[in-house]
């Protein structure tokens, strides 16, 4: 089944989802912690609307399939159709704001990283994208004055802010939407900070992003 897309009120999003676009490297710092230089152009990549579930929900990745990497990211729900998007019609164009989580296959990605090949089996696996309910956008926030952070069992792993952002939002956006058509039910990732790590069975995740979401979750034993 599809996952609905809703604000953090209970109102549904009036819209199917669509794809996720994500930015491999968006943090200096993590783009250092795994040995990859800090980019001069954003790395995009794709998520199927079939990866995403439900955050809220105990995680299940494929843990067979060896190391499985948390990344927590902000992430934003498209409103409009942007093309060839200017960085004002971009950031417009972004009704709600979201935690989501990048799950990444590290070991497979790294051998396919080896080999200059595609990430997919990596990063666009079933439930590779579990994601929050949104915050509704009235305005333009400020972008860099957000900041979302993870605990794992009680300990903080990862703190990110915006105004960290190698690109920021508007310049992300704009530049996504000149590779590929955003439309509204898409969710954009914006890269994650440093702190990444595997993710073990049976713990407790907290998601917080300032504005007031917060998500609790865990990882099937
Ligand atoms: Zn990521």
């Amino acid at each position: 089944m599809r996952f609905v897309l809703q604000f953090t009120d209970g109102q549904e999003f009036p819209h199917t989802l669509g794809k996720v676009v994500c930015i491999g490297r968006n943090y200096a710092d993590h783009a250092k912690e795994l040995d990859n230089p800090v980019p001069t152009e954003p790395l995009l990549f794709i998520k199927p609307a079939t990866s995403v579930v439900d955050l809220s929900k105990p995680l299940d990745p494929p843990f067979s399939r060896g190391d499985v990497h948390y990344e927590v990211e902000l992430a934003l729900l498209v409103g409009e159709t942007l093309t060839h998007a200017t960085q004002d019609e971009a950031e417009r164009a972004i009704v709600g704001i979201g935690l989501a989580m990048d799950l990444t296959l590290r070991d497979v990605q790294t051998k396919l990283k080896e080999k200059g090949h595609p990430w997919e089996i990596a990063k666009a696996f079933d439930g590779a994208c579990p994601l929050s309910s949104f915050l509704p956008l009235s305005r333009v926030p400020n972008w860099n004055a957000l900041a979302f952070t993870l605990e794992i069992d009680g300990e903080e792993r990862q703190h990110g802010e915006g105004s960290d952002m190698i690109f920021a939002v508007p310049t992300l956006v704009a530049e996504m939407s000149r590779h590929f058509t955003l439309e509204p039910g898409d969710v954009i990732l914006t890269g994650t900070p440093s702190g990444v790590g595997e993710l073990v069975r049976g713990s407790t995740l907290r998601l917080t992003l300032t504005g007031g979401l917060e998500v609790e979750t865990s990882v099937v034993e």
